[in-house]
């Protein structure tokens, strides 16, 4: 069953039946494309940020471009090609970035000077531009035309839809939704996928599910004929005036993504909004406009005919929605498209649909999954005041390590305020601040994709680690409590580690899927027969409870997120020893807390689990401490530490301590597309272990067969070049993959990467490194040393 007659719920109806599905019904309250779909301006571009992404937008424009064929109606595609022009040097940069990437996914792409952009958009305004973006394969659609082909096609695969049909409540059973209440009675049906566009938060909470978005008023001006504007005009975007500009009935159609949205909708969608807009607002529209009458003169003297003002809906962090709602099986959703609802529908509709048929998504979404969000970020206030800034993410800088301004802080180390007096500043993840590094005075450091303000402090830091003592409070990392009788027999059927051991023991595994690859890496603490804390990464707490919990089934076991009542401090360094000894009167000592035990100790007045354990590599302790006592811990630790070269540190000294170390990220080396065996991670795999677990059986075929993929870790020949992440990766001058993080290392003073290699067949090691390496930092080439293990 779908809710929502719009391009995605249409879109999904038409996907379902070409996976074999004829039991698909759409319900639609008004009438197809009724609610956002029929006012979009229909620009359709193929480059997203990942990979996984860019293939799936990709596959759209593919459908969109055969779709009239298959179906008879017509869906006004044209592949008419873009043009993004930059203005400023920053945005030049991230055109050539963007030009990398696109390569290394396969995308047609040039890097072309203003007086060919000049040539392909001839209406434009070039002389202040510095650089071009050329893309052919780009298009456009008619968003009503697009989505009446796709109902189209899903009615002749066998779907019903059924307009005039208004949803008003679910019936669950078991935390199951098992049919509907709708206007025209109750319907039984075994899952429901919720499409309802910008009525999808509202229509969620009813069903228990968090549907984190909100509306926002959204603009865009058609004008009379002009001369010189063809229906073959590509569509062209100046993200530096933050507009675009699409032709339409041989005038122009120019809108825009302004940095200070305006929120609508806060008491909820009116009633009877069906084929509706919202007033003209000339204020809000202003600065879109100035910019336009920059880039097109001719826009002084055009006639508008109208300026089209409609609420579209936005999310926490600018990615759409996608997936199974925690909590509530067999409720899918596919909603908060962002403003780029047509250019996602073909590939968001498939994808969900492999989702619901498959059961689990056949690819790694976590970009867009809603297991990224929690209950919290449903918050309504928290969403409208989010939506004011994310509407501008569109065409706002893509920053290195960007962080978000609003909504903060919101959760809070119970050492916030002390780290804030000291410097810290902060970023924000899974709504939780975090130090990314200590500096002095006040204000934000600015961003650059060259070599950072903020790395001078990152590098004291670094060597506080590895020459003295440093502290991280690395509280928000996520704590799950599984307990009960059978705690053990489902942790171990999704451990690929033995977890079986002694209570205090510790244990660092993987959690796979059937196709082998990590749904979470976690660190399982045993703390009695029945009872097991799991840490986790910070934004993974809804995703990995989410996965254990599916799993529980009938089983007499109970997962509990403690979280919140548990602070983690990591004391890291040589000096970690020696400053514990001035506080705890326990013996931390090697041979009474040696790798892979823990044990409660006394730390200054707090009471403590201590594990001897370091992600950033070398010697170093966790701490776990209740909230309560977390402050106590941390200034026992200062009083006794300022002569060892005690000091705070923050994020991005992990970050890149943990590059050097070859620690695997979860969320950037690790994923669902990637198994043990590619990222090199076999001690996270106990295959003779006596229980079975899930992926084990694909480990083996794997082990078997070889792997086309391998993680690599990179050192950068020139100390000068500067990597973040997200560079392509040339192999004996081919693109072979991206970067999945980078660092400077004070160590070896360069900097320091990881990425996997795609090889058509198994390499051997020596192979494998003895091929030439590049990356490609927005179209300058470095040389790059490979290895397995940094030396
Ligand atoms: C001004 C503007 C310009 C845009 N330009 C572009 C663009 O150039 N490119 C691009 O990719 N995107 C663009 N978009 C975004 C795009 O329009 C949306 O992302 C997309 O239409 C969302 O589709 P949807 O199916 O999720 O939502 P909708 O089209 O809103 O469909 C949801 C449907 O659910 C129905 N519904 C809701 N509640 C119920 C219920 N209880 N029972 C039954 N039915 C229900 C509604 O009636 C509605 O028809 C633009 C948006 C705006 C506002």
């Amino acid at each position: 069953m779908i809710v929502g007659g719009g391009i995605i719920g249409c879109s999904l109806a038409y996907h379902l039946t070409k996976l074999g599905r004829r039991d698909v019904l759409v319900l639609e309250q008004g009438r197809i494309t009724s609610g956002t779909t029929w006012h979009a301006a229909g620009l359709v571009g193929q480059m997203r940020p990942t990979r996984t992404m860019t293939r799936m937008s990709r596959y759209g424009i593919e459908l969109y471009r055969t779709l009239e064929a298959e179906t008879g109606q017509a869906t006004g595609w044209k592949a008419c090609g873009s043009v993004n022009v930059a203005s400023t040097p920053a945005r030049v940069v991230e055109l050539k970035r963007t030009v990398a990437r696109a390569r290394s996914f396969g995308v047609e792409i040039e890097l072309i000077s203003p007086s060919e952009a000049g040539r392909l958009w001839p209406l434009m305004r070039t002389d202040d531009l510095l650089a071009a973006v050329w893309l052919p394969g780009d298009g456009k659609a008619n968003p009503a035309d697009l989505t009446q082909a796709l109902a189209k096609g899903a009615r002749a695969g066998g779907a019903r839809i059924r307009e005039g049909v208004r949803v008003t409540g679910f019936i669950r059973k078991d935390g199951r939704v098992i049919g509907l209440e709708t206007t025209g009675g109750q319907i039984a049906c075994e899952s429901v996928a919720l499409c309802a566009g910008q009525w999808s938060r509202d229509l969620g909470r009813k069903a228990g599910a968090t549907v984190p978005l909100h509306s926002a008023e959204h603009f865009y001006i058609v004008t009379k004929r002009i001369p010189g504007v063809t229906p073959d005009l590509p569509v062209m975007r100046d993200p530096d005036g933050f507009i675009y500009y699409k032709e339409e009935v041989g005038g122009l159609l120019m809108g825009g993504f302004e940095p200070v949205a305006k929120p609508w909708g806060m008491g909820g969608i009116p009633e009877g909004f069906e084929f509706q807009l919202l007033p003209e607002d000339w204020d809000q529209f202003e600065p879109l406009m100035r910019a336009a009458i920059h880039r097109t003169p001719c826009l002084e003297t055009a006639e508008v005919r109208q300026l089209l003002n409609g609420p579209e809906s936005f999310t926490p962090d600018g990615n759409f929605i996608l997936g199974e709602a925690p909590g509530c099986r067999g409720l899918f959703v596919a909603a908060g498209f962002n403003s780029a609802g047509i250019a996602n529908a073909g590939g968001a509709g498939r994808l969900l649909a492999e989702w619901i048929v498959g059961g689990e998504p056949s690819v790694d979404l976590w970009d867009v999954d809603i297991r990224r969000f929690a209950g919290f970020h449903g918050n309504r206030t928290h969403l409208r005041e989010r939506t004011v800034e994310t509407l501008g993410l569109h065409y706002a800088m893509r920053w290195p390590r960007y962080e978000l301004k609003s909504v903060r802080p919101l959760r809070r180390s119970p050492l916030y305020d002390r780290l804030a007096a000291k410097g810290a500043r902060f970023g924000a993840r899974m709504g939780w601040e975090r130090a990314n590094y200590f500096a002095p005075g006040a204000g934000e450091i600015p961003y650059s994709y060259g070599r950072p303000g903020w790395l001078p402090y990152c590098l004291e830091e670094q060597r506080a680690t590895r020459e003295a003592v440093a502290v991280f409070d690395q509280t928000s990392f996520a704590k799950l409590m599984l307990q009960g009788r059978d705690a053990l027999a489902v942790l171990q059927q999704l451990s690929a580690n033995d977890v079986d051991v002694a209570p205090g023991r510790m244990v660092y595994t993987a959690l796979l899927n059937a196709r082998g690859g990590f749904e979470s890496d976690l660190t399982v603490i045993r703390l009695g027969e029945t009872a097991f804390l799991l840490i986790t990464g910070t934004a993974q707490a809804t995703r990995d409870a989410d996965w254990i919990t599916c799993h529980i089934g009938d089983a007499a076991a109970i997962l509990t997120d403690v979280t919140s009542a548990w602070s983690v401090l990591s004391v890291m360094g040589p000096q970690t020893p020696a400053l514990l000894a001035r506080v705890s009167r326990d013996d931390l000592s090697e041979a009474a807390l040696p790798q892979g035990a823990t044990a409660e100790i006394d730390l200054g007045f707090a009471r403590v689990r201590a594990a001897r354990m370091s992600y950033v590599g070398g010697p170093g302790y966790e701490l776990l401490v209740a909230t309560d006592q977390c402050v106590t811990l941390y200034e026992a630790l200062f009083a006794a530490g300022g002569d060892l070269g005690l000091r705070d540190a923050g994020y991005y000294t992990i970050d890149a301590l943990r590059v050097e170390a070859g620690r695997r990220a979860w969320g950037a080396e690790l994923g669902p597309d990637e198994t043990p065996w590619e990222a090199g991670l076999a001690y996270a795999v106990n295959l003779d272990k006596a229980a079975d677990f899930i992926g084990r059986a694909a480990l083996l075929r794997q082990r078997a067969a070889g792997v086309n993929k391998r993680l690599l870790m990179f050192s950068l020949d020139d100390p000068g070049a500067y990597a973040w992440g997200g560079e392509p990766i040339l192999m004996d001058g081919k693109n072979v993959g991206e970067l999945t993080s980078a660092g400077y290392s004070r160590k070896y003073g360069r900097c320091l990467a990881m990425g996997y290699v795609r090889t058509v067949t198994p390499l051997a090691d020596t192979a494998l490194l003895g091929a030439r390496y590049a990356i490609d930092i927005g179209g300058e080439v470095f040389a790059v040393t490979p290895y397995l293990k940094l030396p």
